[in-house]
């Protein structure tokens, strides 16, 4: 493995507007692009498209194009009516759960293939954990007639089985690894070797803000018409384009990248990002990486990393496949460290519960991942068992909070049916 970021660094610096990077990827300590040298000259070439590209206003316009016709957007900011009164606070929902395939992953699968076209590329590989990732990305796929395949840990491939056979009906190839835990981490690692071993042809679409740099930067981008839309819709709604709290889960953190991005310069607003506690963050089965990493390198990317004291990657346990990561984004660990995010852990039963309130108050069913944001509320509100939540603040009667439901429940349905 060899850091880059000396070479990286003479190249002229990739301004971002928003997030707080440098040109080498950095977001203070975290961040950078840690590769073999093999894929050197392709991490180039994708700083290179990626910059010429997100400032273009023929790719932005289809792009944004496809965002709008065939996605659906925008997606509703929906005031909770009965939620608010449950709750005491004004709380609106961000409904990208009613994306087409059902989460904010198209978002960014979209731009990226976009990018992939312009590039000559003309295989696309992925990695998926509950499987959003992987129809995401074979559905645009099919959309553009492009050869796809889908890495996915042999766990994940037994317990997602509808996003399977949707990937396969979408003409996408499945291949389920069996190293490791045989969850997202493992397909991770199968992907980067596929990449280095298929540079010419092949783009890697990653489907959080992790990876080497480029990749937060430019999911975070991909994702940040979440909350380009909700100052909008806020505006219109409520005549201020400001809430007081942005919620959102972290996986990886893209939906919370999205919903915070434009948020981050306004310290008025309160970003609180919900990680996977499990059984619980003490429990040794949990996913709360934030809570319990240490700094450490994941897939090209210097961030906090659940670990043993010598440096073993800890396997991972929540209930929702789509947050069982070790690691999380760059961007999150700066935004937690510089205090300018909170975040708290939520777990598998206070996720549950939320789930439930939400469906039977206000007839939406979440997605697990999606769960863990809603649960914030209950901390917030009720002091619910776990007092992970380390401020111990109420929301007031006039709060306006918005809470990102990531995706659907449609695929969690096996889950829910046997807890609840
Ligand atoms: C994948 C997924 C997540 C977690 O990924 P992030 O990159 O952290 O957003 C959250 N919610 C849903 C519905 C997902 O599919």
């Amino acid at each position: 493995m060899e850091n880059l970021d000396n070479t990286l660094s003479k190249e002229k610096a990739m301004a971002d507007p928003f997030l707080p990077v440098d040109e080498n990827g950095y977001y203070g300590p975290y961040g950078g692009a840690y590769i073999p040298e093999i894929l050197h000259s392709n991490v180039e070439n994708l700083k290179k498209a990626y910059a010429e590209y997100i400032d273009d206003p023929d790719f932005m316009a289809e792009y944004e194009n496809l965002l709008s016709e065939y996605v659906g957007r925008p997606t509703p900011l929906y005031y909770a009516k009965r939620l608010s009164e449950h709750y005491g606070a004004n709380i609106y929902l961000k409904r990208e759960d009613l994306c087409h395939t059902g989460a904010h992953k198209i978002n960014n699968a979209i731009g990226q293939i976009l990018i992939a076209k312009r590039m000559g590329k003309t295989r696309i590989i992925a990695e998926t954990g509950a499987g959003q990732h992987g129809v995401a990305t074979a559905t645009v796929c099919a959309l553009m007639g492009l050869k796809c395949v889908i890495y996915m840990g042999a766990t994940d491939v037994a317990r997602q089985r509808p996003n399977v056979e949707r990937i396969k009906m979408l003409g996408a190839e499945v291949r389920p690894v069996e190293s490791g835990n045989k969850t997202l981490k493992d397909a991770t690692n199968e992907a980067i070797r596929d990449w280095c071993s298929n540079p010419a042809d092949t783009f890697y679409v990653i489907g959080s803000t992790v990876g080497p740099h480029p990749y937060p930067q430019m999911v975070a981008r991909f994702q940040s018409v979440i909350s380009r839309e909700i100052r909008k819709q806020l505006k219109a709604q409520t005549g201020s384009e400001l809430p007081d709290y942005v919620i959102a889960c972290i996986g990886g953190g893209s939906n919370a990248a999205g919903a915070f991005y434009h948020f981050l310069k306004e310290d008025s607003v309160k970003l609180i990002a919900a990680e996977a506690a499990g059984l619980g963050v003490d429990s040794g089965e949990s996913a709360a990486t934030i809570h319990l990493g240490k700094e450490g390198i994941i897939h090209g990317s210097r961030t906090l990393v659940m670990q043993t004291e010598d440096g073993q990657i800890v396997e991972p346990y929540s209930i929702s496949a789509g947050l069982d990561y070790p690691g999380i984004g760059p961007l999150h660990a700066y935004l937690a460290k510089s205090g300018r995010s909170e975040v708290t852990a939520v777990t598998d039963a206070e996720a549950l519960s939320a789930a439930s309130t939400l469906t039977r108050l206000e007839g939406i069913i979440p997605a697990l991942e999606s769960a863990h944001a809603l649960a914030v509320l209950d901390q917030m509100q009720f002091a619910s068992e776990s007092g992970r939540y380390a401020h111990n603040r109420r929301f007031g009667k006039d709060d306006v909070i918005v809470v990102n439901v990531s995706g659907r429940g449609d695929k969690d349905m096996e889950t829910y049916l046997a807890h609840l």
